[in-house]
């Protein structure tokens, strides 16, 4: 099994953080195999390339631990074409978030960038950031669908939003990484019942993990901790996620967008 949803260093909204050691102390404990690792969202704000400093050394953890698989976490509207283009062969894949402190974006007003068809036209995974505010949802990113034809991620179940889920189900490129999942369903963190399925009024793994296996299939559903956000937000909060991650293997679940 393989985290695929780990922010290392430190968030500047939330004060959360994550160290490599931490990650590699918990990838042996937990026999993973490996760990999808990418920047916090939330730094010192610069009008250019903010994610730079932070790029640098998610992919330098990866040279010093075999086991993490470096993503670059991007932002569209202030990247530099020619930074992405330069740095993006260090990386593994792609990771948005338009909810940044003050670099917040909607998804709708990307897809004219010379960085999206970049992204859209590379092999390589692109993971987006989804919930259920306007800009941030899967509907808001049916363009990307009909361009990517690599791996297009979206994270946090897109919030249960049934009709976003329907629409992203059409597309064979599309993952779901359902991170974090024992801390959004121990939180109350997802959309109200009237806009998930009949089937999700209550929620639990099991009907959440069966409602999307209908949808995807199980290839196309990811485990991923969000740590630390699980860490900082529930009691023993990876430990439930791993709680999660061994359901999911028991089931079958244990497919990685990787692999495409
Ligand atoms: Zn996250």
């Amino acid at each position: 099994m393989i985290d695929h949803h780990i922010h290392l260093g430190k968030d500047a909204l939330t004060g959360f953080s994550l160290s490599e050691e931490m990650v590699t102390k918990r990838l042996d404990k937990f026999h993973l195999g490996g760990a999808v690792v990418f920047s916090c969202p939330n730094i010192s704000y610069t009008n250019e390339n903010p994610y730079s400093k932070n790029n640098k050394k998610v992919y330098k953890s990866s040279i010093d631990e075999k086991k993490f698989i470096p993503f670059m976490f991007v932002h569209p509207l202030l990247d530099r074409f020619g930074y992405i283009e330069r740095e993006q062969e260090k990386f593994k894949g792609f990771k948005f978030y338009p909810r940044a402190v003050s670099m917040e974006y909607h998804y709708k007003d990307i897809s004219n960038r010379r960085i999206i068809d970049l992204v859209s036209e590379s092999s390589k995974p692109a993971v987006f950031h989804t919930g259920f505010r306007e800009g941030s949802r899967i509907k808001d990113l049916v363009w990307m669908m009909k361009r990517k034809k690599s791996p297009l991620v979206f994270v946090h179940s897109g919030d249960l939003i049934e009709r976003d889920l329907k629409i992203a189900s059409k597309y064979e490129n599309v993952f779901i990484d359902i991170s974090p999942l024992a801390t959004m369903i121990s939180k109350n963190f997802f959309i109200n019942s009237n806009r998930r399925h009949p089937n999700l009024k209550i929620l639990t793994p099991k009907n959440i993990l069966s409602h999307l296996k209908n949808l995807f299939g199980i290839e196309r559903i990811v485990w991923g901790s969000d740590s630390p956000w699980c860490d900082n937000l529930i009691n023993e909060g990876y430990n439930e996620e791993i709680k999660i991650s061994r359901v999911m293997d028991k089931e079958g679940f244990n497919k990685s967008y990787l692999d495409f």
